[in-house]
């Protein structure tokens, strides 16, 4: 008889695991506490703008196309994929800014345009992390660590030490790279995974490699149009999606999962149990005893290191500014006070962030033949309690960071231009999604909470109950919360085979 699964949470990982589940013929329900699925990669849609509410930047993308995969299907009936070229556009306080092309001789022109020798420090740069980063996707990435031995094998610590991770990105990148302006833009990049580059291990420095060596895609329709893709072939393969439904406690029999509880409507009961809710406020609030919570007691999950989160402007735009490509960064002054803001409680008062403009490549997005773009800078997350975000919390932020992006030449008008705009902030990540202590991207993917340190993807004490998702192995970002998922049925296949 096919076996029940049921997930908590339609977050990336949640809807990639029901698919590659239910192509292997299992019976999938996921339970979902909001309106819409998706959970961070979510959408804001106000006619005629469409925005990607927090992920945007699609990094590995033959990882997203492994799920169709893996369900015998061809993602072209699914997603569209469209190059982004240049990768990034990198500006700077001084009105200055670089492309960073996919093509590797306007490249390397626009890198000798600030000098060989940056040329050269970048290429050797690149090189010396691909070397790491293909260790690192061999070893560790592309596997699970359930069990000790599966880490503490002579084979594992000698690939550990190849990768070199014990060094901070701050001291790899500016160890190759001496050009001010060049190490911001890649420094910024290794905050992709919410933790600082002055102090989180130089692994992270596979962000902007990984970007330049192998591309970064926009899907036509947004990053959303993955999640509405995954959402049609759970419909199409037999699964269950309830919205509204806000699970309350896993239901647990005899240290066997056995179901799911809520206030407001009817328990569920099955075979098998998945949270792809985040991974520290399920052990706090879903699992209810201390015997079943194992080692991440509350006490524990205060010890843990948690991600920096985001504050985020939405402005929907009435004209077209040339000036900005896909992806591109705002480098200010003072770049390290305001990175080290977002770890240390304190609101960037001279911010440099993120722009998405998706409008550049797909008219979709805005059918107003204007702009839409979302601006993401990073703040504190919620554990630090000096910080309300109130009305009068917005405003500084948005005056701070719209008076920093009028500052890139062509940008000047832009608040002149706004037709919509809206905002997200840590306290809406926390109300929304649970993330726990409103993070932008989980349990911070440090040396000690990394590989079998991290959270697993298997209960140690709970038999039939799994996690997918940021916070649990491998870490965040969706290319990353895919391999989450993957690794996650590879498990469950593997214990029910025994
Ligand atoms: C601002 C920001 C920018 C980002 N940018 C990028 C980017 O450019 N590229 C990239 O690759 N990644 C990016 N990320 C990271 C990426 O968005 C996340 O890693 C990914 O979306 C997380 O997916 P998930 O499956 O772990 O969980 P989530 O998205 O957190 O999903 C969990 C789901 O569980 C639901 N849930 C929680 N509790 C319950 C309950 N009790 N009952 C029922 N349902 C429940 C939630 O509502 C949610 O839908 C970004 C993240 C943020 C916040």
């Amino acid at each position: 008889m096919k076996k029940t699964v049921l997930i908590i949470g339609s977050g990336i990982g949640g809807l990639s695991t029901a698919v590659r589940l239910l192509s292997k013929g299992y019976d999938v329900k996921i339970y979902e506490k909001e309106k819409t699925i998706g959970g961070r990669t979510n959408q804001l849609v106000h006619r005629p703008f469409t925005f990607d509410l927090t992920a945007s930047i699609l990094m590995n993308r033959d990882i997203y196309e492994e799920v169709f995969c893996d369900a015998n299907l061809d993602y072209k009936n699914y997603i569209e994929f469209i190059k982004v070229d240049p990768i990034y556009r990198s500006f700077y306080s001084d009105g200055t800014f670089y492309d960073f092309t996919r093509d590797l001789v306007s490249l390397i022109k626009n890198l000798e345009s600030i000098s060989t020798e940056a040329a050269i420090g970048y290429m050797k740069f690149l090189s010396e992390v691909y070397e790491r980063y293909t260790i690192a996707n061999d070893h560790f990435l592309q596997h699970s660590f359930e069990r000790p031995l599966d880490f503490f094998k002579i084979s594992s610590i000698v690939n550990a030490l190849k990768t070199k991770a014990f060094s901070t990105s701050h001291q790899l990148i500016s160890e190759y790279v001496k050009d001010e302006k060049l190490q911001k833009f890649l420094y910024y990049q290794s905050l992709y995974v919410g933790i600082s580059p002055y102090e989180g291990p130089s692994i992270y420095t596979l962000v902007p490699v990984v970007s330049q060596l192998y591309g970064l895609w926009h899907l036509k329709g947004g990053m959303y149009s993955y999640v509405k893709a995954l959402e049609k072939v759970i419909y199409q393969l037999g699964g269950v999606i309830e919205t509204n439904y806000a699970v309350d406690e896993i239901i647990i029999s005899g240290h066997k999962a056995v179901g799911i509880k809520s206030k407001e409507k009817a328990d569920v009961f099955g075979d098998i149990v998945i949270s792809n809710a985040d991974f520290p406020y399920t052990m706090d609030t879903l699992i209810k005893s201390d015997i079943q919570k194992g080692k991440y007691t509350a006490s524990k999950l205060d010890d843990l290191k948690y991600t920096c989160s985001t504050f985020i402007i939405y402005l929907g735009l009435r004209k077209k500014y040339p000036q900005l490509s896909v992806h591109n960064l705002y480098l200010n002054e003072d770049f390290k006070e305001n990175i080290d803001d977002a770890f240390t409680g304190h609101l960037p008062t001279n911010p440099s962030f993120y722009i998405y403009c998706p409008t550049k490549v797909d008219d979709s997005m805005a059918e107003n033949d204007g702009e839409c773009i979302s601006i993401v800078v990073r703040v504190p997350n919620l554990f630090f309690r000096n910080i309300t975000w109130n009305e009068d919390t917005v405003k500084f932020m948005r005056n701070k960071t719209i008076s920093a992006l009028k500052n890139i030449p062509g940008l000047e008008d832009i608040e002149e231009n706004i037709a919509y705009e809206n905002y997200l902030t840590p306290q809406n990540l926390k109300d929304s999604f649970n993330s726990y202590g409103g993070t932008a991207f989980g349990l911070s993917p440090t040396l000690t909470q990394t590989n079998y340190f991290r959270p697993h993807l298997k209960s140690d004490n709970v038999k039939n109950l799994y996690f997918v998702g940021s916070s649990v192995h491998p870490g965040p970002g969706v290319s990353i919360v895919l391999l989450s998922s993957k690794l996650v049925v590879q498990e469950i296949l593997k214990d029910d085979s025994l």
